[in-house]
């Protein structure tokens, strides 16, 4: 197929994803697969339509390019209503959590997006591979690295792809960060420090703050976000871990860490520092190279993100993270190409996550994996 039959429109959106890692002949292919079929966007079925279903994901979906919000799973009838008036969502693409499996027959449904409390992630992914749908699971990906063992191989074995909601991977001052980072620009990386948290005010009473539901507190929820810093900025994977922790309100984090700090080894002994809290207001990414420095701040969350290199402010947008996310993974499933934000990659976070929960019982150093 010749190029000149393409828009420059095409060309470029065809590209423009994951385009670091295709060769030309394969870009190539892709477009003769995008084009050799009709145009359609794929449809996405929110599972959960809580905090941040309403408040990000719905409203991004609204921003996507390659994918739209074609259905919705809720146990509560009202939500069903309201989201089916906003977005326009016939009555036969609404589940709830009973009927959920039925969805094997809607083809208007191409990909599940689990945004659950973390104990649901496992089943609800398992469901919909079983379903026949490709899957995007919230992080954390479930309550430990067995539990993403096991939705892993389910995923394969029903031959759906499965991605995480690492919204992060597609944000162009993180990417500028992995790009600094990894191709050591200014020298090898001589410090890494890092910090994500807020100040939990919420209720008492959530699901967040109990040991089973969510698997941790702050370390789990915010502390996934300081684990990938550390690891995107070197493009390694750590080996070992030392962790401690605090708490200033125990009576409130009964059951789940507050305050955690760690040291993560990386190989050949490089060690980086992080932390993460349900009781601190933290959103940073320092790294020093032997020539040079740079950092994020507010380095995580999706209401703005800054940076600067060597003391000069980073030039780049904000974006719609999560659209980005979904229309690239929308995109790799088109393409059948493999998602940069993979299960095993929250594997891998959990992994560390694990060995940290290990250190902070013993004290000690702990391998990961
Ligand atoms: P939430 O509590 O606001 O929403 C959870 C939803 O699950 C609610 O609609 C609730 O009704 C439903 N639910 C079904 N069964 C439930 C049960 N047994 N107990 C409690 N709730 C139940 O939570 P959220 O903030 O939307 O978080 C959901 C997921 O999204 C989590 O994994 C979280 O870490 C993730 N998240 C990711 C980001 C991000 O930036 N990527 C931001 C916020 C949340």
């Amino acid at each position: 197929m010749a190029l000149n039959k393409f828009s420059r429109r095409d060309f470029i959106r065809a590209g423009s994803v994951g385009v670091g890692a295709l060769t030309l002949g394969q870009t190539f292919s892709s477009l003769a697969a995008i084009l050799s079929k009709p145009k359609k966007k794929l449809g996405v079925a929110l599972v959960g339509l809580g905090y941040y279903s309403s408040g990000q994901l719905g409203p991004a979906l609204l921003h996507t390019q390659n994918c739209y919000l074609a259905g919705i799973v809720t146990g509560t009838p009202s939500k069903a209503i309201d989201w089916a008036k906003r977005y326009n969502i016939p009555q036969k693409n609404i589940y709830n959590y009973q009927n959920f499996d039925t969805i094997a027959n809607n083809q208007d449904i191409d990909i599940v997006y689990v945004v659950l409390p973390v104990f649901m992630h496992k089943e609800f992914t398992i469901r919909a591979a079983k379903a026949g749908k490709h899957i995007i699971c919230e992080k954390p990906m479930a309550l430990n690295a067995g539990e993403c063992r096991d939705m892993i191989a389910a995923c394969n074995k029903a031959g759906k792809m499965l991605s995480i909601g690492y919204r992060l991977h597609f944000e162009p001052h993180n990417l500028e960060v992995m790009r600094l980072g990894q191709k050591q620009v200014f020298g090898k990386v001589t410090s890494i420090d890092t910090g994500n948290g807020f100040t939990y005010r919420g209720d008492p009473n959530a699901w967040r703050l109990k040991k089973a539901l969510a698997g941790g507190g702050g370390l789990m929820d915010m502390g996934i976000y300081s684990i990938q810093g550390s690891r995107y900025t070197l493009g390694q994977e750590p080996v070992a871990v030392k962790a401690r922790q605090e708490k200033t309100r125990p009576d409130f984090f009964k059951e789940v860490d507050e305050t955690v700090y760690w040291e993560l080894e990386f190989p050949g002994g490089f060690k980086t520092t992080g932390k993460s809290s349900y009781n601190n207001d933290w959103s940073y990414l320092k790294v020093e190279e032997e020539h040079g420095k740079f950092e994020l701040g507010p380095a995580y969350g999706y209401g703005g993100i800054d940076g600067s290199v060597n003391g000069k402010q980073m030039p780049f947008p904000q974006i719609v993270q999560q659209a980005a996310q979904m229309d690239d993974f929308a995109q790799c499933i088109t393409l059948n190409q493999p998602t940069r934000v993979p299960g095993e990659e929250g594997l891998k976070d959990m992994k560390v996550v694990d060995a940290i929960y290990r250190s902070l019982n013993s004290g000690n150093w702990e391998k990961i994996g």
